[in-house]
């Protein structure tokens, strides 16, 4: 008898976990993977896919709203969100299964249930009580939204899960929360037709993106109307007969249809058998690995959000491939976390790649900043108030350029591209010498010729 049923025992059919069990197999090993919920994980499910056909919902009110200015004369539109929920339902279920035919014609086998490990070989299907013994074992069990201190009236707060599958569309939404999810959702329910607040503790939205970005996404939203109060938190949640009442920190009370919280995403590493297994968790709670995705049990690995390196689905995916190439491909692959490009779906989007302006400053002696921010064509007769930032952030001892930032319709593209440079090592003077193209936003990229600012100082040790 064979000591091990399979080769590779992957826990989580996510982004990392479906790849490194899809990549796995076509290098010739048996595998098996379990997911406790649905094949696709929270990016297919409940994550970027379904987040991004909303944020195309919201931004139709934009379009009618801009086109008058073109001489279109459109009728009061007018949104339908159980429309859009059963639309976006079709279309998720319609990835999931095609995501399940990949995984079967890839020769994976899929069980449906939760997966916890008995010991370092050993994994546990809590459904049917069935035992597999694996050679290898890959945990891609993702992250799971929290709603932080169990606050009075937490019970009536939603996460950007329960957001997905609202019976009926909230007039007014308090969102909690700075980081990208938030914004981003606040930009939805706004775009949709909500009056929006959103509130966060820190001192301005989007902690860790550039300050220049953060400041003008702010001023942006709030000319949307959304209500933006930072330095604040939600102290308590009342449930009134028609609506929540919050109590927030700073003494204000928000009334609202619903309140929903995104402020954080915990590694989903507990309860998983870690310990019995042998694998090391970090104080922060993430599965501790090295540079290969290796936890410290050598044949037990991990991928993706429980890992908590950038919580991204491309790096999961990423990171899965290069398990599943390191351990049956015979070629020992590691993941690159640097210029790592990132866009948050908000109204208008926000791009990024490699470092901010303040990061630069610790790292190199010289620094040089250009900026550029102007009306877009677009926003001339259409008469909307909005504005575009565009920043590179250049060493200026070397030209090269460390960071490219944006506030922009579109971003997500753009910076997706300009990564591609960034990545390669390009210098302020290849973006120069690359021809512009006109009428463009991205034009201003390669033609951005003024320095803004510029910092001297001895290199960091
Ligand atoms: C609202 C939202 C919007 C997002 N938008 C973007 C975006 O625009 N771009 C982007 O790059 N990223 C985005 N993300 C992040 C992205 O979804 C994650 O980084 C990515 O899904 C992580 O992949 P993963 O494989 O680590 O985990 P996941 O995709 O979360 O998959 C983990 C799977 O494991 C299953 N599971 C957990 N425990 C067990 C167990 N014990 N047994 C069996 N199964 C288990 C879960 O049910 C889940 O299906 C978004 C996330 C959210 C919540």
């Amino acid at each position: 008898m064979a000591s091990h049923d399979v080769d590779l025992f992957v826990i989580g059919a996510g982004s990392g976990g479906v790849r490194a069990a899809r990549i796995a197999a076509g290098h010739g090993a048996s595998v098996m993977i379990a997911e406790e919920y649905r094949v696709g994980g929270t990016c297919v499910i409940r994550g970027c896919v379904p987040k991004k056909l909303f944020v195309y919902a919201a931004r139709f009110s934009h379009d009618f709203a801009d086109a008058e200015g073109y001489g279109w004369r459109v009728s009061a539109p007018r949104f339908d969100w159980p429309t859009l929920i059963a639309n976006k339902d079709k279309e998720i279920a319609r990835l999931e299964a095609a995501y399940t035919a990949t995984l079967r014609k890839s020769g994976v086998t899929i069980v449906k249930s939760r997966a916890v490990l008995e010991d370092p070989h050993t994994v546990h299907l809590v459904t049917t009580g069935e035992r597999f013994r694996a050679r290898h074992i890959l945990v891609a069990t993702g992250a799971a939204p929290s709603l932080g201190p169990p606050i009075p009236g937490i019970e009536h707060v939603i996460s950007s899960n329960e957001a997905f599958h609202l019976t009926s569309f909230p007039r007014r939404i308090l969102v909690q929360g700075g980081g990208y999810i938030a914004v981003e959702f606040a930009c939805i329910f706004a775009g949709l037709g909500a009056k929006v607040t959103l509130v966060y503790r820190g001192e301005n939205i989007l902690r860790g993106f550039d300050d220049d970005v953060r400041e003008h996404l702010r001023q942006e939203l709030e000319q949307q109307g959304i209500h933006v109060i930072t330095g604040t938190t939600v102290a308590a949640v009342e449930k009134h007969k028609t609506h929540l009442l919050a109590h927030l920190s700073n003494g204000m009370t928000c009334s609202a249809d619903q309140a929903m919280f995104a402020i954080g995403r915990p590694p989903n590493a507990q309860g998983l058998g870690l310990e019995a297994a042998g694998v090391r968790v970090a104080p922060s709670g993430a599965i501790a690995v090295d540079n290969y995705s290796r936890t410290s049990v050598p044949h037990i690995y991990a991928v993706g959000d429980v890992t908590n390196r950038v919580n991204l689905t491309p790096v999961a995916i990423r990171e899965g491939h290069a398990v599943a190439d390191t351990v049956f491909g015979g070629r020992p692959t590691k993941v690159d976390h640097t210029n790592i490009p990132t866009a948050v779906f908000s109204e208008p989007e926000v791009g990024a790649v490699g470092l901010t302006e303040a990061q630069a400053r610790t790292q190199f002696a010289k620094v040089d900043i250009y900026k550029a921010m102007f009306r877009p064509l677009k926003a001339t007769l259409s008469g909307r108030a909005t504005s575009v930032l565009l920043k590179l952030v250049v060493d200026g001892a070397t030209d090269r350029v460390l960071g490219c930032h944006m506030v922009a319709p579109d971003a997500g593209e753009m910076i997706q591209l300009i990564a591609v440079a960034v990545s390669m090592g390009a210098t302020k003077a290849d973006l120069d010498a690359t021809m512009a193209v006109h009428p463009t936003i991205a034009e201003e990229l390669v033609t951005m010729r003024t320095l803004t600012r510029s910092y001297g100082r001895e290199a960091a040790e």
